[in-house]
């Protein structure tokens, strides 16, 4: 997943992922589309009732009666995959933070320190003229270093280098809260070292994947054809990268078996994980890493370094070396001459069905915002948040906690003994909103105005650096893992926290302007959302504290497995694209959220409304409160994506698609069918609905 959001601010989320359990509520904070100052720039993304296709019947196809309008008039921009309201919004913020960056790229002696590196990063970046003369120049003293290299030894401490530039060659390693003592940082390591997407790529036949691994090869060619490479070598290389990385695909973990925290769970000592893969020379890799010493780690995937140990023996020195080589080039190409940054997007359509390359100075508003995100988010949330906003959210992050506190009481199949241990856990949640209260020093990190690999490269080691020196310390509550423009949402089990940047905060999931049913339906059922991952299928493992710990009764436990498969076997039926269907057991965590974030969205609700005497009849637009919060909701989802990204996120994404987040979750609902008046049998009212939460 690296590489096709290494140009997200996402990006170090995904990484920070496979060492904690955290859950974001979307796939990915959308760049915006190409062109200037057109209307769908301008024009704020609203909840409207004109996005409503009253051709459809609400119970046939809610989605459809809610979005089709929408879907009918928001084609999918040159520039994107997908479009739906996270992009919306996102494009929005990024005008907002394109102001702010050309201001502080004027080269004013009165600037901030602040001001001074989001400033010169972002000019370095949109020197095109720079980047095009250069060529592939900037690279070529890390090309030069893997060349030097004389044995395997050497090989593993370049690579160790290489990994705080960016890349993952071989193994991933970092740091993140220990599973059996949240309040502490321990150091981890885990499969890594992949290009495409997915282990999958390299292991299927299907035509689709077939298609995908020759467009693979055929980059390779071309990029190690661009450093100097002859026709003969660069398909050479490529055959070469092809292999190793297969190799490592096959020791490579699924992702679904990968959801369990158990099955990421091995603490052991430095001694016992260097025992396992001997070759990978940990001692020197961690040595070159710069990291404290450490004496105990965890290993998310054992079965990777005994598998791989063998691959790093059998394939020679110059092999290991092309992939490096590989690794580096397909790293920076993105921010290389345009020679290399063509190719890199011609290869990232071929997986995404994307049809043109975004236009320049939003790509360097999202390299700023991934290298300095919280140096950038400080004028971000002088310009767009306010004191007043955050207070309405904090009410809302109230009336769902209550809600959910009523849910879990009432539940009618759960034990009081688990009920009693859920409070507990529901009441030491953790809320963030907005932005952090501590701002990231960036103080020690260099931005030199007109070296943008060289930006690129120090501030992807100041922040590598950054998290390695945790290892051995107490875990900083503070800390937040997305930026504030980030359009996205996430609850830590091993925090125990929900956190909801300013960015999402805004319409059409919060507006101001519109009545609690809508936004209840959006912002509230996102709230609901992250609280109720506390309680899926990983974050019922994580107790109060963060840490794995059962503490469900064996009862409850069975009959949480038997609820839960219910839900995964009705996505399981769902169709994404074409013949494929839904993965319910990959998307399992996401869509018990959703189910369960809607049902307490709705409760809160109506105790809003009943604390203010509300008529539950009253229509506004036509439609009563209960409708407007279903529709509400479906607004958020509305979607249109290429079928080229659908198969990719089937395989990779934890979230169901647009479609199915809406559809899914109401046709288990039978408040829903009374506020539309569906009739039992009908598609959105299925005799066998499910209920987890
Ligand atoms: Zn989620």
């Amino acid at each position: 997943m690296r590489k096709f959001l290494s140009h997200h601010p996402l990006m170090s989320l995904i990484a920070m992922l496979l060492l904690t359990a955290a859950c974001a509520l979307g796939q990915a904070p959308k760049p915006a589309p190409a062109g200037t100052e057109s209307a769908r720039e301008r024009a704020a993304p609203r909840f409207d009732i004109a996005n409503i296709d009253k051709t459809a019947d609400p119970c046939v196809d809610f989605y459809q009666y809610a979005c089709g309008n929408w879907i009918k008039n928001n084609p999918i921009p040159g520039d994107q995959s997908s479009w739906e309201s996270f992009g919306e919004v996102y494009e929005h913020n990024l005008v907002v933070l394109r102001q702010v960056l050309e201001k502080a790229s004027a080269n004013d002696p009165a600037r901030s320190a602040v001001q001074q590196k989001i400033g010169d990063f972002y000019a370095s970046c949109m020197d095109e003229a720079a980047a095009n003369k250069a060529g592939y120049k900037p690279l070529q003293p890390e090309l030069e270093r893997i060349a030097a290299v004389k044995d395997k030894t050497q090989m593993i401490e370049l690579m160790s280098h290489e990994q705080m530039l960016g890349p993952n060659p071989l193994m991933g390693f970092g740091a993140g809260p220990d599973l059996h003592n949240a309040e502490m940082t321990t150091a981890a390591i885990d499969q890594s070292g992949l290009s495409l997407p997915d282990r999958d790529y390299y292991l299927k036949d299907d035509a689709p994947t077939l298609a995908i691994r020759k467009a693979f090869v055929d980059h390779m060619k071309k990029l190690f054809s661009l450093i100097g490479q002859s026709p003969e070598q660069s398909a050479k290389s490529a055959d070469t990268v092809l292999k190793i990385e297969t190799e490592l695909a096959k020791a490579y973990m699924e992702r679904t078996l990968r959801r369990d925290p158990k099955n990421r769970d091995h603490k052991m000592s430095v001694a016992a994980a260097e025992a396992l893969g001997p070759n990978f020379h940990l001692d020197r890799y961690f040595a070159a890493s710069g990291a404290p010493a450490f004496t105990e780690l965890n290993v998310g995937n054992p079965d990777f370094f005994k598998n791989v140990n063998a691959v790093i023996e059998s394939t020679p020195l110059d092999a290991w070396k092309t992939y490096m080589t590989w690794q580096m080039v397909s790293n920076a190409a993105a921010w290389l001459s345009d020679d290399f940054v063509q190719e890199d997007f011609k290869f990232q359509q071929a997986i995404t069905g994307q049809k043109e390359l975004q236009v320049r100075w939003k790509r360097c508003v999202n390299a700023t915002d991934g290298a300095l995100g919280e140096a950038l988010g400080q004028p971000y949330v002088d310009a767009t948040f306010g004191v007043e906003g955050k207070q309405r959210m904090l009410k809302m992050v109230d009336a769902l906690e209550t809600a959910l506190k009523r849910d879990i009481t009432e539940l009618p199949w759960m034990t009081e003994t688990t009920k009693k241990e859920g409070l507990v856990k529901l009441a030491a949640i953790r809320n963030k909103i907005g932005y952090p209260d501590k701002w990231r020093d960036y103080s020690k990190l260099t931005i030199a105005r007109g070296d943008l690999l060289g930006n690129i490269y120090r501030a992807s080691e100041f922040e590598t650096r950054r998290r390695l020196q945790k290892i051995g310390k107490p875990v900083d509550q503070l800390e937040w893992n997305m930026t504030p423009p980030t359009v996205n949402a996430y609850y830590s089990g091993s925090h125990n926290e929900i956190v909801f940047p300013a960015g999402i905060l805004q319409p059409p999931f919060f507006d101001r302007t519109l009545d609690d049913s809508v936004n209840m339906g959006g912002i509230g059922l996102v709230i609901g959302h992250e609280l109720t991952h506390g309680f899926d299928d990983q974050g019922r493992k994580f107790d109060p504290k963060g840490n794995l710990r059962d503490w469900w009764t064996a009862e409850d436990g069975k009959e949480f497995e038997k609820r839960a498969s219910c839900v995964s076997d009705e996505y399981s039926s769902f169709t994404a694209v074409d013949d494929l269907k839904l993965n319910g057991k990959l998307t399992l965590g996401e869509n018990t959220a959703d189910n369960g974030g809607a049902r307490i969205a709705l409760m809160a609700l109506h105790d809003l409304m009943a604390q203010a005497k509300q008529d539950p009849d009253k229509k506004i637009d036509g439609y009563t409160p209960d409708q407007r919060f279903f529709l509400g909701f479906g607004r958020v989802w509305c979607q249109n994506i290429t079928p080229e990204l659908s198969r990719m996120l089937v395989r990779v994404d934890p979230h169901s698609p647009g479609r199915w987040r809406v559809n899914g979750v109401v046709r288990n609902m039978p408040e829903f069918q009374k506020a539309f008046g569906c009739k039992a049998g009908q598609p959105m009212a299925p005799e066998n609905a499910c209920r987890v939460w």
